[in-house]
């Protein structure tokens, strides 16, 4: 399917605008995998694997359980902050180039509202920090170059 392949490839390359995208429904499905092995919350695996073998297409009631267990998951600043570098990488390699990242403010115990934002922002700047330094290298091409010379990827909502 080479139209198909050219059709794709051409279509990541295109400059994007990202403005609706929620941290928690950004995270890669093998990373819920690894947190749910890591935090020994395998019982949670078998829904997710359920959810994520059927691909794009889930009922409404799928989505808010995979947010319950996303959010049983995702609970100190370390995972909060790596996932939301991780989305933030993932949109940049898709060649997004504005991104409204969403989220709200969880508390839980070990971690408060202004805590979770912090691990957010935390995220998104080595994510950014990550992206800078990949363009002054010019080394994978993922992160675009306008005409005019600035960054591509010209950061997150705040
Ligand atoms: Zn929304």
């Amino acid at each position: 399917m080479y139209a198909e392949d050219a059709a794709l490839r051409f279509c990541r390359h295109l400059p994007k605008l990202e403005l609706h995208a929620h941290l928690n429904g950004s995270i890669r499905p093998e990373t819920l995998r690894s947190l749910a092995e890591a935090k020994g919350m395998s019982h949670l695996l078998a829904p997710l694997n359920a959810v994520a073998a059927k691909g794009n297409c889930c009922s409404l009631e799928e989505c808010f359980m995979l947010f319950g267990i996303i959010h049983q998951l995702t609970t100190d600043f370390g995972t909060i902050s790596a996932i939301a570098s991780q989305v933030v990488l993932d949109f940049a390699e898709d060649n997004v180039v504005y991104l409204e990242l969403r989220t709200s403010p969880k508390s839980r115990e070990g971690m408060t509202k202004e805590l979770y934002v912090k691990a957010v922002l935390d995220g998104i700047d080595h994510a950014l920090g990550q992206l800078q330094l990949q363009q002054q290298k010019g080394s994978n091409g993922t992160v675009s170059s306008t005409s005019n010379g600035t960054s591509g990827f010209n950061g997150t909502s705040r």
